[in-house]
């Protein structure tokens, strides 16, 4: 685990216009993200903490949620993204409970939110949820191999617990998603672990999943390549596109079970 640096910052926006298809405002509470993956290509994106350790700094946006109120007040404008650059159930929303703060503030005012995170954390907001028409969960999981998901997602918590995390949410009867993804060459895209992915999904009682491929921006995969090397895992084909048989293995195994798969971009 790395050594975290907290940063109390002011910002002077709760919202930005955002390109992510289906999304139309993104809302980040953080900046910097302590689940440290090292597939993570938001630093490529935000250039945050270049020459830090990733995950080592997390700036805490405090006025956040009275800015977002500001905002709301103007007038909602569309889908509102939260957690695009960022996860918003890192850690130490456990102590500031801006994401909380932001989703309320959405709710309150009647906006449309999708939430996606990696985090069982999220299930502490499940009174939130239910029985807000306008939100979408998103439970992030890559790969059901433990091993795979310690060397890469070393700070996030285990593929386990965030399927009964899933579990729990469709219990609940919020509108909740498996993200398949980052879908990583030569790592999590043989057949086997697909179908497993997909299995453990469905046992979980997930209707829908959503798939990406990873994008190997160059600050990702120079900090991909270095920790598969510490960890001795496979270093080939990551930077390859993830073939159409992925495409076909997801498709399969959703369609046996009933699933609808959609593909994010
Ligand atoms: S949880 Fe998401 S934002 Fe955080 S380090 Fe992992 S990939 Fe990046």
């Amino acid at each position: 685990m790395i050594c975290l640096e907290v940063r109390l910052v002011r910002c002077s926006t709760a919202s930005a216009p955002s390109r992510l298809p289906g999304l139309d405002r993104a809302v980040n509470p953080y900046r910097g993200c302590a689940h440290s993956c090292a597939y993570c290509y938001a630093q490529d994106v935000t250039r945050f903490a270049i020459g830090d350790a990733w995950g080592s700094i997390v700036e805490v946006k405090v006025n956040i949620v009275q800015m977002l109120k500001k905002e709301l007040e103007r007038g909602k404008d569309g889908v509102y993204g939260v957690g695009t650059v960022t996860d918003p159930y890192q850690p130490i929303e456990a102590k500031h409970g801006l994401t909380r703060g932001c989703l309320s503030m959405l709710k309150r005012y009647g906006a449309q939110a999708s939430v996606l995170t990696k985090s069982s954390l999220v299930t502490r907001d499940i009174d939130l949820f239910t029985g807000w028409s306008g939100i979408e969960v998103g439970l992030s999981i890559a790969c059901v191999d433990e091993r795979v998901s310690r060397a890469v997602e070393p700070d996030a918590p285990p593929p386990k617990a965030r399927f009964e995390a899933l579990s729990a949410m469709v219990d609940a009867d919020v509108d909740v998603y498996l993200m398949a993804a980052p879908i990583i060459p030569g790592i999590s895209d043989s057949r086997h672990l697909l179908e497993s992915l997909i299995e453990s999904a469905a046992d979980a009682g997930v209707r829908r999943v959503m798939w990406d491929s990873w994008n190997p921006k160059p600050i990702a995969a120079s900090r991909l390549r270095d920790c598969l090397e510490d960890h001795g895992l496979v270093l080939d084909g990551i930077e390859a596109k993830v073939g159409p048989q992925t495409q076909a293995t997801l498709r399969e195994s959703c369609k046996e079970r009933d699933i609808q798969l959609i593909s994010a971009f």
